[in-house]
């Protein structure tokens, strides 16, 4: 059952290594972005927790069967993504004196506790309480964009498994099974734009905002080689309100100057105006750039800064 989520080979190593061993864990937070699969993957140590088979989870028993259907009494979902409410101090205890109380059917019990990054310090600490002294046979699976936002304590209290997308190329062709009816050029551009990100690309195929990105990437890459630098601000300030969106877009910009790199060294050069107003060693700076930026917006540099950056960057490197 586990095969069935895409890539990620290393967390479902570490799970099913837990369960063959017996060694469950009791609390297990998994991290990665939104769109990477963390809720799905969530369900199924659910199902594996629950599971009354021998390879857990193992698909066929009825433990498995109501786990990945969502209506397990004994799994609960509570998803602070939807209302940061629902992850309030009060929730949270309703959920610590919930715990206590045996499991319907299965043997265990389970709550996931989605975008736990939503909860207050207040709701962490009284989480922490459960979690230094869990009931038998609980187990919390909490999901989180970044663990920067949870306490240390807690995090001293999880197993921490990452929630990583796999290679575009993989994307690309499970985009084909997920969002059916679509053009080649279009899943390759979706898999390559979102990094191989299947929940984000899947949902962005067809959607007007994909378009926008595909399209403001190719006008950020001319106004980086043609423009001055007040046109290549304008360009980028496009996606100055959405951040999600920016760095997708800057993954296509790189794709683009990476492309570029690549017919240079062809035999038989495609150049177009754009290649021929860009060396080479000119294009390897720019993919270098823009990969320290989203590194650095990966450690939350806000938007402003980055474009600033990017710009000045840019522009020196192509001594203009
Ligand atoms: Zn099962």
């Amino acid at each position: 059952m586990l095969q069935a989520f895409y890539g990620n080979e290393k967390a479902k190593a570490t799970l099913a290594l837990g369960w063959k061993g017996g060694r469950l864990p009791h609390a297990v937070l998994l991290e990665g972005e939104s769109g990477a699969g963390k809720k799905t993957f969530a369900r199924l140590i659910a199902a594996a927790a629950v599971c009354s088979g021998e390879e857990r989870p193992c698909g066929v028993c009825r433990h498995c069967a109501k786990a990945m259907e969502g209506v397990h009494p004994d799994i609960r979902l509570i998803d602070g993504g939807e209302s940061a409410k629902n992850l309030n101090v009060d929730a949270i205890r309703e959920i610590r004196s919930s715990a206590s109380v045996r499991p319907n059917e299965a043997e265990r019990k389970v709550y996931i506790l989605a975008d736990a990054q939503n909860m207050t310090v207040q709701a962490q600490n009284a989480l922490l309480k459960v979690l230094e002294e869990p009931p038998k046979g609980v187990v919390f699976v909490l999901t989180c964009e970044n663990r920067s936002a949870l306490l240390e304590t807690i995090l001293s209290r999880v197993t921490l498994v990452r929630i990583e997308n796999p290679p575009p190329a993989l994307c690309e062709q499970v985009l084909h099974e997920l969002a059916p009816g679509h053009g080649e050029e279009e899943y390759r551009l979706a898999a390559d734009v979102f990094d191989g990100n299947i929940g984000r690309a899947a949902a962005s195929l067809g959607d007007a905002g994909f378009r926008r990105i595909v399209d403001g990437a190719d006008a950020i890459a001319k106004a980086a080689v043609q423009g001055t630098e007040y046109d290549l601000l304008e360009q980028l300030a496009a996606f100055e309100n959405d951040k999600d969106s920016f760095r997708a877009c800057l993954r296509r910009v790189k794709a683009v100057f990476a492309d570029l790199l690549r017919r240079k060294y062809l035999p038989e050069q495609r150049r177009d105006a754009l290649g021929s107003g860009i060396s080479a060693l000119q294009c390897e700076r720019i993919v270098a750039i823009i990969e320290a930026a989203l590194q650095m917006m990966e450690q939350n540099m806000g938007y402003p800064l980055a474009s600033v950056w990017l710009c000045s960057q840019i522009k020196s490197a192509l001594n203009r």
